[in-house]
């Protein structure tokens, strides 16, 4: 149960205090107080943990100061859609808007290099147009010999660069609850040029300390890798782990299935889930075609199977599109293979902008039910 308290109700108030105290009274209920930062406002909701079906809800929506009460399913209470739940989500960091009706390109390198890739990559951005890129700086490596990433060494001139080319939000993996520090701490001596979207790896979607760490923390959205290996319900609970700690600004990442049933795809590409997640929760939702895909294999029609695939997540409202760019792929260090190069940027940009007027022209379509 999450009970909505009046606008202008903050979590100090001797109102809040009443309602606060009405609430510890009932047995077995812990009342957990959430602030959520609007555009317009900024909201006080408390989310009920416990047995609350001893509860009335007409008695809690009767008190002074309370809004509304949201009767919320067992599964994702935060970040779920609940029957009459019309609160407004979707959020807004560093300038950029992230919510299930838009779309924001992050394309960049895999993993951070040469500084002259890095900026090449980000020259090549700016001039398409885009503000988000993606830039690994801390690689999870399935071999301990390959290389690792620079880590917080690179961060200084990344996020300096990343300024300098006007970027907004840069993805970035984390791997370690310190990485937040060293970020933090690089872009405050940097003097925030730039932001950083966290990123969690499909190795660490389960990693709850992580995700506990990455949600107690409101400096930053999250972006979370779907798990390559469990099922959609245990990754949307993961999600769930980063909210319940207190960080809303999370965004969901398809990235592929890890089976050979995907061959010859190096995951089994799963955007199909992309409606699913819309209707399930409130979270925008990003499309991994590198991750999925895994090649620059070709079909007859001339297209990338790489195009393809980010076709059919944009096409079914995919809200974010997270893709490895790079340079000059034969050098990279990491997923050289699947990296388009910087001259396929402004067609695969126009091939997205096909794909994304194409799911537009479809909610338009007559007999579609508008989502409540
Ligand atoms: C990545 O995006 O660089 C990455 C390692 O992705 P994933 O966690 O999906 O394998
Ligand atoms: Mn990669």
């Amino acid at each position: 149960m999450i009970v909505i308290l009046d606008p202008q109700l903050g979590r100090d108030s001797p109102q809040t205090k009443v309602i606060l105290d009405y609430l510890r009274a009932a047995p077995g209920i812990t009342p957990k107080i959430h602030q959520v930062t609007g555009a317009q406002q900024v909201l006080t909701e408390i989310y009920l943990v416990g047995d609350t079906s001893i509860l009335d809800r007409a008695d809690i929506e009767a008190l002074s100061g309370v809004s509304r009460v949201v009767k919320v399913s067992r599964a994702y209470a935060v970040l779920g859609r609940h029957a009459g739940d019309s609160r407004s989500y979707g959020f807004d960091y560093n300038g950029v808007t992230f919510n299930q009706d838009n779309l924001n390109l992050f394309a960049g390198l895999c993993a951070v290099d040469t500084r002259a890739h890095v900026e090449a990559m980000l020259k090549a951005a700016a001039d398409a147009g885009l503000n988000c890129t993606r830039m690994g700086a801390y690689k999870p490596r399935t071999n301990p010999y390959s290389f690792q990433g620079h880590g917080a060494a690179c961060l200084p001139w990344v996020f300096e660069l990343a300024g300098k080319y006007g970027i907004k939000v840069v993805a970035m993996e984390i791997t370690h609850d310190n990485h937040i520090d060293e970020i933090n701490d690089a872009l405050r001596d940097a003097g925030h040029p730039t932001g950083v979207m966290l990123q969690v790896g499909t190795r660490n979607t389960q990693n709850f300390e992580l995700l506990k760490a990455c949600g107690r923390q409101s400096a930053f959205p999250v972006l979370l890798k779907r798990g390559f290996g469990i099922t959609l319900e245990e990754s949307l609970n993961a999600a769930e782990y980063l909210a319940s700690e207190g960080n809303r600004k999370v965004i969901f990442c398809l990235r592929g299935m890890k089976t050979n049933m995907g061959d010859p795809h190096r995951n089994f590409v799963d955007f199909s889930h992309v409606p699913v997640i819309h209707r399930l929760t409130h979270m925008p939702v990003c499309i991994d075609p590198s991750h999925s895909v895994g090649n620059r294999d070709r079909a007859p029609d001339g297209l990338l199977d790489l195009f393809h695939a980010t076709a059919q997540g944009i096409i079914a409202g995919a809200n974010m599109v997270l893709i490895d760019f790079h340079p000059n792929p034969a050098t990279a260090l990491v997923d050289g293979p699947q990296a388009l190069t910087l001259d396929e940027l402004a067609h695969y940009i126009q091939d997205i902008q096909i794909a994304r007027q194409a799911y537009l022209k479809r909610r338009q379509l007559p007999g579609q039910k508008k989502r409540p």
